[in-house]
């Protein structure tokens, strides 16, 4: 039996494509856009990648094994709803957020003026203050498919620490 420690690091990984007409979820936030993120859910990708990290940590899985996209229960859920799953699980199991840090690469629209209401939604849906959310917005110089506008990728990371 190795021995207990009462931290664990988690990280997420997640991308949406992009296309016309659909609303555009991240981070907890709708952002003005012409464009949105396919999806089955509401396509929140930020959200996705912090569920993963949460559940990394914990090696609980990943976000599609608790919430299958085949299945009609979660077909254009609000994400937050999700994370709330997470967080609740995570707390089952005697875990806590400690913090989270979200880097997001998308080319545009330009998000600084969403991330200080991101992470504030995030925060209040994790249940832990807002200064131990980050969220990092990045351009990737118009190379690869999120430079071309194609999609958008983000990645988290998580420390957890025993409640
Ligand atoms: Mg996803």
């Amino acid at each position: 039996m190795t021995k207990d420690i009462p931290f664990r690091t988690g990280g997420g990984y997640d991308v949406h494509a992009i296309a016309p007409g659909l609303p555009m979820w991240l981070g907890g936030v709708q952002i003005e856009s012409p464009c949105g993120f396919v999806a089955h859910s509401d396509g929140d990708v930020a959200i996705h990648a912090l569920c993963d990290a949460i559940l990394g940590a914990l090696a609980l899985g990943d976000i599609g094994k608790h919430f299958p996209d085949t299945s009609e229960q979660w077909k254009g859920i609000d994400s937050k709803k999700l994370l709330s799953a997470v967080v609740a699980l995570a707390a089952e199991k005697g875990w806590e957020v400690g913090n989270a840090d979200i880097t997001i690469a998308l080319q545009r629209p330009k998000l600084a003026p969403y991330i200080p209401s991101m992470r504030g939604v995030l925060a209040a849906t994790m249940g832990i203050d807002e200064d131990r959310v980050s969220v990092k917005a990045t351009t990737t110089e118009h190379l690869g498919f999120t430079g071309r506008g194609e999609g958008c990728q983000v990645w988290a990371n998580v420390l957890m620490v025993r409640a």
